[in-house]
């Protein structure tokens, strides 16, 4: 796999020889304040020992406490955990919220691990990390693979450790356990106003022809929006494929339909597809929701939709942007697009420390002028520096950081 860390290395090599920064701003961006690796001894069911590796990235706090989350996947390693942080770190920039950059991981396959196991290795991150952790210090969340419920065991596990009762350590808990109205559907939810925001100027039609890439939290609900918001979802993928019909596909029933059978192959009234298909088909929105390094120098020459809303971080490199941006097809970058999450989780944060409770209606009200500010200042600044989407991101979020470390 192409190095998660020196593609994020690249985008901003891009973005200095395009606008003057300061050398040593620049340089403190080049790495993270610090990157911290763990070894995670966990008691297995069968009464064996087993370590697992974890991480913490802690990138920048310039413009309030290190935030991002924890991802559980077998291929994370500390490149991944570290360009993750980077773009966290412009990502909360970008979004106006006072928040740094950092992010965490361990390197596993939660699908291996019983329940308890799983509870057992989550509490033990918190165990090896709590001391760098807190309401003012670090505040992770959840990302790939992590759920509420396991928001809710680092959560408790920190309380245990550090008597800390604010709940503020982390963000996407349950509800009824310190957790935020809105947070589930926050990213997609964020996405869409981002895209709706940015519709018309984009030469987008009304209603759009969408091909989401993911069946996860993000994915699964950015199709639910878009389609009560009019438009229809025409081709959609899990890890293992996807399936496509050019009226529309009822995600509720192929939701089921996964349930049932454990995989969305055989849908009814729809045409199966490889990964690779679904992303080179013909649509107006194309949103990955799921991993690095998906449209990359190989396929980007095939892509055929009218833009890209990067909902996954990093899912296309340095050099597929290239070629898009040829290709005159805008990609609305993650740190934008996928911002919304973070977004939420501040308010959850906010709300932890003040003792309230917002309605979803007010996290709601709060988070669209959000991301449509964002996404209007974003567009600016393409426009301003003749340049693209992630660039003018990029612009916006280190004018902001830079204004604060000098
Ligand atoms: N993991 C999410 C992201 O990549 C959310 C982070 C957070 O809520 O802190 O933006």
């Amino acid at each position: 796999m192409q190095n998660p860390f020196q593609n994020a290395m690249e985008q901003l090599d891009k973005v200095i020889k395009l606008k003057n920064f300061d050398d040593e701003f620049v340089a403190r961006l080049q790495g993270p304040d610090r990157d911290i690796r763990i070894s995670i001894p966990v008691k297995m069911d069968d009464g064996s020992n087993k370590i697992f590796e974890g991480y913490r990235v802690e990138y920048n706090n310039a413009l309030g406490p290190y935030k991002g989350g924890i991802r559980y996947h077998q291929d994370t390693e500390i490149n991944e955990v570290k360009a993750l942080a980077f773009w966290m770190t412009i990502k909360c920039a970008v979004a106006g919220i006072p928040m740094g950059g950092g992010k965490g991981g361990i390197t596993v396959d939660p699908k291996t691990l019983s329940k308890g196991e799983l509870e057992r290795l989550s509490r033990g991150w918190v165990q090896k990390l709590a001391d760098v952790l807190g309401p003012k210090k670090d505040v992770p969340a959840p990302d790939v693979n992590t759920t509420p419920e396991i928001m809710d065991w680092m959560s408790d596990e920190y309380a245990k450790i550090t008597g800390d009762k604010t709940r503020a350590t982390f963000t996407g808990k349950p509800l009824g356990k310190g957790g935020s109205e809105g947070r589930g559907p926050a990213t997609g939810l964020g996405g869409f106003y981002v895209f709706d925001s940015l519709r018309a100027q984009l030469g987008l039609p009304n209603k759009c022809k969408v091909v989401v890439q993911g069946f996860g939290n993000v994915g699964l609900n950015a199709a639910q929006i878009f389609i009560q918001n009019g438009h229809s979802v025409v081709a959609i993928s899990d890890s293992k494929g996807g399936v496509y019909n050019g009226n529309g596909l009822d995600i509720k029933k192929l939701e089921e339909h996964k349930k049932s059978t454990g995989s969305l192959s055989g849908f009814t009234d729809s045409k199966n597809l490889t990964n690779e298909e679904l992303l080179e088909t013909e649509c107006d929105v194309l949103m990955p929701a799921a991993y690095e390094n998906q449209i990359t120098n190989q396929n980007a020459g095939k892509i055929r939709a009218k833009v890209i809303l990067e909902l996954a971080n990093g899912p296309v490199t340095p050099e597929a942007d290239e070629v898009l941006f040829k290709k005159g097809i805008p990609i609305i970058p993650d740190v934008l697009a996928n911002s919304g999450g973070v977004t939420v989780s501040y308010f959850e944060w906010e709300q932890n420390l003040k003792g309230e409770h917002w309605s979803e209606k007010e996290v709601f009200d709060k988070l669209h002028p959000m991301m449509h500010d964002a996404a209007q200042k974003v567009f600016e600044n393409g426009k301003k520096y003749s340049t693209d989407l992630r660039r003018g991101a990029f612009i916006l979020a280190l004018e902001r950081i830079e204004a604060k470390m000098l």
